[in-house]
């Protein structure tokens, strides 16, 4: 790092990220080699990493506040798929040589915003100088207790499957911001691209699920995609209803104007809501959670004994042509 105004790395970090290090003491300043995390007594540590680059996970002209939030958010979904609380986090960012002083202060100030909301400190990391493009690999500690953890593999047949918030908005934005969806009014627009590019990670939804769900997952990958994941490791089939699967009203209006955009809800990723099952006994605690967080969790199927995903109005939506690709859809 030589641009002038940044100084070395040694500076940036001094500059941009220790300070982004204050609510947590165990991270000493990012002075050390390494930072300490307490954990409460009768705690487990829980460990998520994800990387995300220019070009690929975000557009490299995206507003820097936005990408740090992404950043951050993609990680915090993996932990609120465990049941986590957050305890800290470190990040490795790779920046091209020509990154800016005023580029580094909006992305750290949108780091700092949501370490603050999401009570996740930043406590270690590195940053480097790269030829390539922005690279962002970020690790999220977080903590459950001993006895409890939400997992893939605990779901069993007769459960019902549930998605929190809206589905597809995360891909329908990615279109929207790459060239637009005909006949898509500016407001509906906006909404889905501030989908896909500053996620919500439904962490207080994953703690309450320890003791309600029997199994979750955060929708990166795909609705169909990240259910089969839960399906595979818990030896379980499914069966949904794309009329039951919930949609904002951009993404709507979105279908409505193209329903060739149908398997876009299904098949695209970038959503990070939870996906989770719930046996039959325990509906009830599933719409005490839906009022107690003021979010919608809707029921859009159930796990069955056989194996794969059955779409059972699939014909009624165009779906019977979905991308082969997804190998769990009959
Ligand atoms: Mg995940």
């Amino acid at each position: 790092m030589a641009k002038d105004g940044i100084g070395d790395e040694f500076d940036l970090i001094a500059r941009y990220f220790a300070p982004l290090a204050a609510g947590a003491p165990g991270a000493l300043g990012l002075t050390d080699d390494a930072a300490i995390v307490d954990l409460a007594q009768g705690e487990r540590l829980v460990a998520a990493a994800d990387a995300l680059v220019a070009g690929i996970h975000f557009l490299a002209d995206d507003p820097p506040g936005d990408i740090a939030a992404k950043i951050v958010r993609v990680n915090l979904s993996d932990l609120a798929a465990m049941g986590a609380r957050p305890v800290g986090m470190l990040m490795t960012a790779v920046f091209p040589r020509d990154v800016t002083a005023d580029w580094l202060e909006a992305f750290a100030q949108g780091l700092k915003a949501d370490i603050e909301a999401f009570a996740s400190p930043l406590i270690g990391g590195d940053t480097v100088a790269g030829d390539g493009p922005l690279t962002l690999s970020l690790t999220a500690l977080g903590a459950v207790p001993l006895d409890k953890v939400l997992t893939r593999s605990g779901a069993k047949a007769g459960d019902g499957i549930y998605v929190s918030g809206t589905v597809g908005d995360g891909a329908l934005g990615l279109i929207a911001a790459g060239g637009g969806i005909a006949g898509l009014g500016a407001e509906a627009r906006d909404y889905l691209i501030g989908r896909y590019r500053v996620p919500r990670p439904r962490l207080d939804l994953g703690i309450r699920l320890l003791d309600v769900g029997n199994a979750a997952i955060d929708v990166s990958d795909g609705l169909l995609a990240d259910l089969g994941h839960i399906c595979d490791c818990s030896g379980a089939g499914a069966r949904i209803r794309v009329a039951s699967i919930p949609l904002s009203a951009a993404a709507r209006a979105a279908v409505s104007a193209d329903s060739g955009l149908w398997p876009k809800i299904l098949g695209g990723g970038d959503d990070y809501e939870l996906l989770f099952t719930v046996p039959a006994d325990r509906t009830g605690a599933v719409s005490d959670i839906a009022a107690a967080l003021g979010l919608d969790l809707s029921r859009i199927g159930e796990v069955t004994a056989g194996e794969g995903i059955e779409v059972e109005d699939a014909q009624d939506f165009g779906l019977e042509l979905l991308d082969p690709g997804y190998r769990h859809f009959r």
